[in-house]
């Protein structure tokens, strides 16, 4: 897809980069460190394969938890939704992503949502295939035929700081697998998890993946279904009910429109019905999501009224 350069768009990333200093680049994965506070890019992909785009879009930048929305799509096309929320449930926790207390203090083990980390490795856990290789190819595959590109692939250094260093999501997996709520080897899960965290892209085939779900499943590039209708539907709700983590109530009267975030600083936003953004800005609010790329956004709701609702 090409994607046209745009000046009013740079004027507004310009105006965001200004709270950089603010916010603070991910240091828990040591890879993410890396990042230039002030990086900022950001790329809007309509349905009709348009596209427009400010700051420097060949950048690449890992999904971290965005492809938690993705790995969700993938289950529930494979299983159906009774067999997803079987073992992950639909409520929003307002605790924190990477939190272990509700495990402990709700009546079942089963995590509240697939938006925090206890539910996404449950969602993982469930990924086809007969090994982690297998697992990993696989979730690549549908990536790539989400953004329409068979080169995506994922980050091995950021995939190797996370694995090594993830002990609290090991944890998770542990406390799940003692209370019956996912099966399986918890090293696999932890290898397909942190890989498919790594999978790297730029915002231009990020907002790509915010079109495939704001038009309901088909591809932007390609007008296929590559997504179900009403697995889009799902996945639109939890991007709203839970895609920014403990701050998805503010994000919500804020901006108001289906979104996703990432602690490497990317966020998808899914604007029903209009187009997809794709946002890269790695200094983070103390929640761990993107700060230039909130004020972005917060930019774009004055200017164009963004909000759903
Ligand atoms: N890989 C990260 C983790 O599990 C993803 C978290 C995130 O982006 N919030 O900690």
């Amino acid at each position: 897809m090409a994607c046209q350069r745009n000046e009013e768009l740079q004027e507004l990333l310009n105006e965001a980069k200004k709270v950089a200093n603010e916010g603070k680049v991910a240091s828990y994965i040591p890879a993410l460190q890396r990042e230039n506070p002030d990086t900022l890019s950001c790329a809007i992909a309509y349905p009709d394969g348009q596209c427009i785009s400010a700051g420097d879009i060949q950048k690449n930048f890992t999904l971290q938890s965005i492809s938690k929305i993705i790995t969700l799509a993938l289950v529930l096309m494979d299983y159906g939704s009774e067999h997803v929320f079987h073992k992950v449930g639909m409520e929003p926790t307002g605790d924190p992503f990477n939190s272990i207390i509700k495990l402990e203090t709700s009546s079942q083990a089963k995590p509240l949502n697939p938006m925090i980390n206890a539910g996404a490795l449950s969602v993982t856990s469930m990924i086809k295939g007969k090994d982690a290789t297998e697992k990993v190819e696989y979730i690549l595959d549908f990536v790539r035929k989400l953004c329409h590109d068979p080169e995506i692939t994922y980050c091995k250094d950021v995939a190797i700081s996370e694995f090594t260093t993830s002990f609290l999501n090991r944890s998770l997996c542990y406390y799940m697998k003692g209370a019956g709520v996912i099966h399986g080897n918890v090293e696999e899960i932890m290898e397909v998890y942190t890989k498919q965290c790594a999978i790297s892209m730029n915002c231009l085939q990020l907002a790509i993946i915010g079109a495939v779900f704001a038009g309901d499943g088909i591809c932007p590039v390609t007008q296929e279904e590559v997504i179900p209708k009403n697995v889009a539907r799902i996945c639109k709700t939890f991007m709203v009910t839970c895609g920014m983590y403990n701050a998805s109530g503010e994000f919500a009267i804020k901006i108001g429109v289906p979104a996703k975030s990432g602690v490497s600083g990317g966020i998808m936003c899914a604007v029903p019905g209009r187009f997809g953004i794709g946002i890269f800005g790695p200094p983070l609010n103390e929640i761990g999501n993107s700060h230039t790329g909130m004020r972005l956004l917060e930019l774009f709701q004055e200017k164009y009224d963004l909000s759903m609702f």
